[in-house]
């Protein structure tokens, strides 16, 4: 192994703090900032300092490696964005508030890349022709932007954040289900390699759109995710992604609720104008939302699998008055729907019926039926669903869809998550190569992300303890962290043991700041986490060390050359 650099502590860019800061409501984002990995710039803006910024590239590399060898081609594309490609896939608008936008000089609109469909889409309709140069798989390791409504936890939630992105591109489904799988197997060597304990488990697609997806969720208490599992079958998923099937459909249809009543509503969209006002193709898949209309629950078809902004749609509803239903409005309505409106709430409504609603299900409703909103509309009478999702309401013990076991509840970090887009975008570009038969063939595509700066502070949350951070080994900023605890005869010592562990390839922290009392050293060395800690202390005149390994708590006193030959 090459001979590494000695990180004298003396002139490391990272002040340790004794006091949480203020905002800080999770683990991972006291220590990080304690022991002087990250700086809030500004809400959600982070600047990595040496030591984290070292974790990040050790965590990229493992990324980069992975996705190598599934062949997999790095490029970088630029975050700074024109609008019309996004006008294009309609995300300009269905991203609502998410999206950085900004203008140039000459007043033309420009974003900051969340995340990169469009672009890609775009670099392979511009690169390939034919099915020859088809499947690819192109990747970025790069800062994404997202104006995200509650940056909190630091870099667990940042607005400006490091995430890898990659993009499958072929001409079949069984080509698209071949790169899936790849990614899958990738993913799993990856979290396996950064030491991250992760789950597997079924999602929903969210704004990316596309049928199948699944995330790599980290089990943490800070979690935002809340996912179920089943311990009789090894059934998993986001609670967001849970579904259940229909209850109380008997009930509905016996005619218990007030008759179905149909409002004149001039001017209610359809589905196409709605569709062209959200800026979605009216092709996208159908999705109902429920809103209260004149204080009714009634549902709305809404294009597309995706967050809606309720503000835009109640304009278009207009003269109705459209209200977001919450989990309230239906505590005595179990007939009708199984949950609602997750905890993201605020203006947001998501996921209110599956996307598998029966084909040819005639919707009475006010979006499918032009000039019209129907009141009293009840689910199994009114309409058919066959199942719903459900966002807050999955409860611990509720029965397995699979096996009806009683379900488990755990919080969760997203670490990744993986989709199926099919042919969302490239339909949306018109992309196309020459196929076999020589005619044109509509490429299909997936996309994977994994929030790379997030991953970092996951790992934090699930291998710190109260005494600071325990990095996994292939992630730590250091292999060794060597602690002069003392004056002269130490400070040699720990030089001494520096300088042979950096010959023998080791990664080296040496604490050899001056005036501070080995009690300090010793518990900055645990706040920092280096995996093992060689401390030249009292023993230090006869060449005896005490080496600590630091998830184990486990210390003993060695003979330099022995505490040396452990080490290398
Ligand atoms: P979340 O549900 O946490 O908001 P997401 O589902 O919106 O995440 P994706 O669009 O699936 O995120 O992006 C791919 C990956 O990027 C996520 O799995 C996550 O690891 C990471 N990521 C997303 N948003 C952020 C963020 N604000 N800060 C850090 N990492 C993020
Ligand atoms: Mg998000
Ligand atoms: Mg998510
Ligand atoms: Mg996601």
């Amino acid at each position: 192994m090459a001979t590494q650099h000695v990180q004298r502590m003396s002139r490391l860019m990272a002040r340790t703090l004794r006091e949480d800061p203020a905002d800080a409501e999770t683990l991972s984002h006291r220590l990080l900032v304690r022991a002087g990995y990250v700086r809030r710039s500004s809400a959600g803006v982070w600047t990595w300092l040496p030591l984290g910024k070292r974790v990040l590239e050790n965590v990229s590399r493992i990324v980069r490696e992975e996705m190598d060898a599934i062949g997999g081609q790095e490029v970088l594309l630029p975050a700074l964005l024109p609008r019309e490609p996004y006008e294009t896939s309609g995300r300009w608008s269905e991203y609502g508030d998410l999206l950085f936008r900004l203008k140039d000089r000459k007043g033309a609109d420009y974003l900051l890349g969340p995340t990169h469909e469009e672009i890609f889409t775009l670099l392979v309709k511009d690169q390939c022709t034919s099915y020859k140069d088809l499947p690819v798989i192109l990747y970025q390791i790069q800062t994404k932007y997202r104006d995200e409504a509650r940056p909190r936890s630091g870099v667990l939630r940042g607005r400006e954040f490091q995430m890898k992105d990659s993009y499958s591109f072929d001409v079949s489904d069984e080509g698209l289900a071949e790169s899936y799988a790849l990614h899958r197997a990738a993913y799993r060597r990856i979290f396996t390699r950064l030491g991250l304990d992760h789950r597997i488990v079924s999602a929903v697609s969210g704004a990316m759109g596309g049928s199948a997806s699944e995330e790599f969720l980290a089990p943490a208490a800070a979690g935002e995710d809340t996912f179920a599992d089943c311990p009789g079958c090894g059934y998993a998923a986001n609670t967001e992604a849970v579904t259940f099937p229909l209850a109380g459909e008997g009930a509905a249809a016996a005619g218990e609720h007030p008759p179905l009543e149909e409002i004149p509503t001039p001017g209610t969209p359809t589905i196409e104008t709605l569709a062209a006002h959200l800026g979605v193709p009216a092709s996208a898949t159908l999705k109902n939302l429920l809103v209260k209309v004149d204080g009714e629950i009634t549902a709305v078809g809404v294009p597309g699998d995706r967050e809606v902004d309720l503000g835009k749609l109640a304009e278009h509803l207009a003269p109705a008055e459209v209200e977001l239903v919450t989990a309230e409005d239906f505590a005595d309505r179990p007939d009708l729907v199984r949950g609602y409106v997750g905890p993201q709430g605020l203006g947001k409504v998501r996921y209110l019926a599956d996307p598998r609603v029966a084909p040819g299900t005639a919707w009475v409703t006010g979006a499918n039926k032009p000039d019209t909103h129907a009141r009293n509309v009840v689910c199994g009478r009114d309409f058919q669903v066959d199942r719903y999702l459900d966002v807050a309401v999955v409860e611990p013990g509720d029965p397995c869809p699979q096996c009806g076991a009683g379900l488990r509840l755990d919080r969760a970090i997203e670490v990744g998550h993986i989709f199926q887009l099919g042919r969302k975008y490239a339909d949306a570009f018109g992309l196309d190569v020459l196929g076999r038969e020589g005619k044109p063939v509509r490429v299909t595509m997936g996309s994977y992300g994994i929030g790379v700066s997030r991953a970092v502070a996951a790992l934090a949350e699930q291998t710190a303890d109260e005494r600071g951070l325990s990095w996994p080994a292939e992630v730590a900023p250091a292999d060794v962290h060597v602690v002069a605890a003392g004056k002269a005869v130490q400070l040699a010592l720990a030089e001494q043991a520096a300088e042979a562990l950096a010959a023998a390839g080791r990664r080296v922290l040496l604490d050899d700041r001056a005036g501070l009392s080995p009690g300090v050293k010793l518990t900055d060395a645990e706040l920092i986490g280096v995996p093992w800690i060689l401390v030249a202390g009292r023993r230090a005149g006869e060449s005896v060390v005490e080496l600590q390994h630091r998830a184990s708590g486990t210390r003993e006193e060695l003979p330099l050359p022995e505490a040396l030959a452990r080490l290398t």
